[in-house]
């Protein structure tokens, strides 16, 4: 990151109160001797007292009295003008506070690190990929020449099983070899996910993985992309925000999956940040994924995909009793290495009491009583389980989730059988594994014979908008650990439906086309953004001024909640409402793109 200019003159400061109300620009009189510029933390006087501040650029905008920067309370400049851009974009997009949004935007100060020496620039050379495996995917030259050429472009990249990680260090080693800057997002960092790992070992000292480690360590790493001592970092969320220098390409790695949402406020998807730092600073984008979410199959991205079927057989059988097919147990009985998919944890869920013949339900909440680990407790609220009815404790259980898999499993195969442990280690040949959603990770290829998908058919009744769309994205991830001669089963009782159709094919594409018709129909269009709102009744009129693409209500006491669906280009003005309404205390709270 290049530091722009020493300011002298009037300038605007955005005032740390993380605060919609007060989310606009000051203006303070900035001394040359301060040193300080664009992206430069001050002291200034704000309403009597002492507030910190960014300096966010010279300003024309004069108010009658203007008061001085106290005091420059740092060397280090957190953002450049273009960062300023895409924080700017941030804040306006997710309407937050852009002081929020600075301070999310790099690790917290350690100030003795500031003042520490600075490391060296980082070599200019970097490695070479092992394989090469872009230039065989459709559309895989064009990708590979938009690099070497540079410039602003968007791919969508579905990878061969086993071949993310490659593709990776691939396209960053081209990036760099333009004399470019790379980011690699993944969406966790425990284990140390395998495209982390090879486009690392590519790039070499030109790398640095930037995630997990200590505060000191984290802003050190920080600094050192500041000063332009790495040229590719590999990171979870905050890394989207890595000072890097001349960007060339984003590449977001198992972008469906959750880890890419920001969970804390000010809430954002790194896919919409990666996406406007690359046409910020000109660089390409890739998203990529076995099978990318419904908002990045409405981008208008180049499709890069292989260009022949690379995806195991997939059989769909009826689900047997408790998930043991018979095709299933067949093909256990001769598999060398096999990973069984079981979305429910635990041994069974609670269905009727033993003492008093009710229904099952938790004492504390009504919730879901559920045997895991040899005890009965609440799936909600984590109280132990005991009746709502008469407070006994003895249920009776239908069997059901991964800890009875794992029981019949070790009487149907010979080889070892194993959970999935912490911390997480790959499934291997010579053992089978059971796991659920959480042991699905980037791991390096494992190349097992057997890869089975039990309940799919709960996937259409959790709730949540996308839930179908992230169930098909982890059994597609699971699949490609057959992808090399080994076979998928999938236990489904509605073998036609779409997200079954898209694992048999290894493709996407026309799950899309249903989920996105699906989608509009519900109120929420793919790529729309959506915010709930709380605050006062008074709210309804304003939003509905908008013309909203659709407005859903709910009250709790005095406080209304909405959930509204905008057209993007209607982002700005109801920003400008939400500003103007949490002002005069109308506005209580702003979430973007909630959980639905
Ligand atoms: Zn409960
Ligand atoms: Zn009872």
């Amino acid at each position: 990151m290049t530091p722009g200019a020493i300011l002298d003159g009037p300038v605007c400061i955005c005032v740390d109160k993380q605060s919609l109300s007060l989310d606009r620009p000051f203006t303070y009189l900035l001394p040359k001797e301060l040193e300080a510029g664009v992206g430069s933390l001050v002291k200034v006087p704000f309403h009597g007292r002492d507030a910190r501040g960014w300096v966010l650029g010279p300003t024309e905008d004069l108010p009658t009295r203007m008061l001085g920067v106290a005091k420059r309370m740092s060397p280090v400049r957190f953002f450049n003008e273009q960062m300023l851009e895409v924080l700017t974009w941030m804040s306006e997009r997710y309407v937050a506070p852009l002081a929020s949004v600075i301070l999310r935007s790099h690790p917290p100060r350690v100030v003795s690190e500031e003042q520490a020496a600075r490391s060296a620039p980082s070599p200019e050379t970097a490695g070479r990929p092992d394989t090469k495996p872009l230039g065989g995917y459709r559309n895989g030259p064009v990708f590979l020449e938009a690099l070497a050429r540079g410039g602003e472009a968007v791919f969508v990249h579905r990878p061969a099983p086993g071949e993310g990680p490659s593709c990776a260090a691939e396209a960053v080693l081209a990036c760099l070899a333009n004399g470019r800057s790379a980011l690699v997002l993944v969406p966790e960092c425990e284990p140390l996910p395998a495209t982390a790992a090879a486009v690392l070992e590519a790039v070499g000292d030109a790398g640095v993985l930037f995630a997990g480690g200590d505060k000191r360590h984290r802003y050190r790493t920080w600094l050192d992309i500041a000063d332009g001592r790495y040229r590719c970092v590999v990171g979870t969320r905050p890394a989207v925000f890595s000072p890097v220098a001349r960007l060339g390409l984003v590449w977001i790695s198992r972008e469906s999956h959750p880890g890419h949402r920001e969970e804390r406020s000010p809430h954002y998807h790194v896919r919409e940040v990666a996406l406007a730092r690359a046409r910020t600073e000109g660089a390409t984008a890739v998203i990529s994924a076995a099978c990318p979410s419904a908002e990045a199959a409405v981008l208008d991205g180049v499709q890069v995909t292989p260009a022949s079927r690379v995806w195991p057989p997939v059989e769909v059988v009826r689900p047997g009793p408790e998930g043991r097919a018979p095709r299933l147990l067949s093909v256990l009985r001769s598999t060398r290495g096999a990973f069984i998919f079981e979305p429910l944890r635990g041994y069974g869920v609670a269905r009727v009491c033993r003492a008093c013949a009710e229904p099952a339900a938790c004492a504390c909440c009504g919730g879901l009583l559920r045997l895991e680990s040899g005890r009965v407790s609440c799936a909600v609220c984590g109280a132990a389980g005991r009746c709502a009815n008469c407070g006994a404790s003895d249920f009776g259980i239908r069997r059901g989730g991964r800890e009875r898999v794992k029981e019949w499993l070790c009487r149907a195969t010979v080889l070892p059988v194993r959970g999935s442990a912490t911390p997480l280690e790959p499934p291997r040949r010579g053992e089978v594994m059971v796991g659920g959603p959480e042991a699905v990770k980037d791991f390096a290829d494992p190349r097992l014979d057997l890869v089975a998908i039990l309940d799919s058919d709960l996937a259409a009744s959790r709730p949540g908008l996308a839930s179908a769309e992230r169930a098909l994205g982890v059994w597609m991830e699971a699949a490609s650990w057959a992808g090399h001669g080994g076979q998928v089963i999938v236990q489904s009782a509605e073998p036609g439906g779409a997200a079954i159709q898209a694992l048999v094919a290894g493709n996407p594409e026309r799950f899309h086309r249903h989920e996105l018709l699906r989608r509009e129909a519900a109120g929420f269009p793919a790529g729309f953004p959506v915010f709930k709102v709380c605050g006062g009744v008074g709210l309804a009129l304003e939003i509905e001024g908008l013309s909203p693409v659709s407005l859903l209500s709910t009250s709790v006491g005095d406080e209304a909640i909405f959930l509204v669906t905008l057209r993007p280009e209607q982002v700005g003005a109801f920003g400008r409402i939400a500003r103007s309404l949490a002002e005069k205390g109308l506005v209580t709270r702003v979430e973007a793109e909630p959980h639905l």
